[in-house]
């Protein structure tokens, strides 16, 4: 993470503790504390709104998981709109079946 005071890319991830922490915990935000100027902040777990905070690095991390989970959905997708097909096809088979010929 960029630390918003220093803009260096210093910040981590700090350790969660009483009550502010848990309060700041319940609206996604988590604590980062930089290593050089000791600044303690809250920003967001993960998403745009703090893309701006983020390094290089970790903007091309978090572009590869959104791609990777679009990527999940649209399997996802297929797989849930050939099962649509196949129970149309079944369906169509079943009624020219049932219906009676004269
Ligand atoms: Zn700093």
């Amino acid at each position: 993470m960029i630390c918003p005071k220093c803009n260096e890319p210093e910040a981590h991830r700090s350790h969660r503790k009483g009550l502010k922490d848990r309060i700041w915990a319940s609206f996604s935000m988590i604590p980062y504390r930089c290593k050089k100027c000791h600044t303690r902040y809250y920003a967001y777990r993960a998403g745009e709104k703090s893309d701006r905070m983020r390094t290089a690095e970790e903007r091309r991390i978090m572009k590869i998981r959104r791609a990777l989970k679009w990527k999940r959905s649209k399997r996802e997708w297929t797989i849930y709109a050939l099962g649509i097909i196949m129970f149309a096809i079944a369906a169509y088979m079943f009624t020219r079946q049932t219906v009676p010929s004269q």
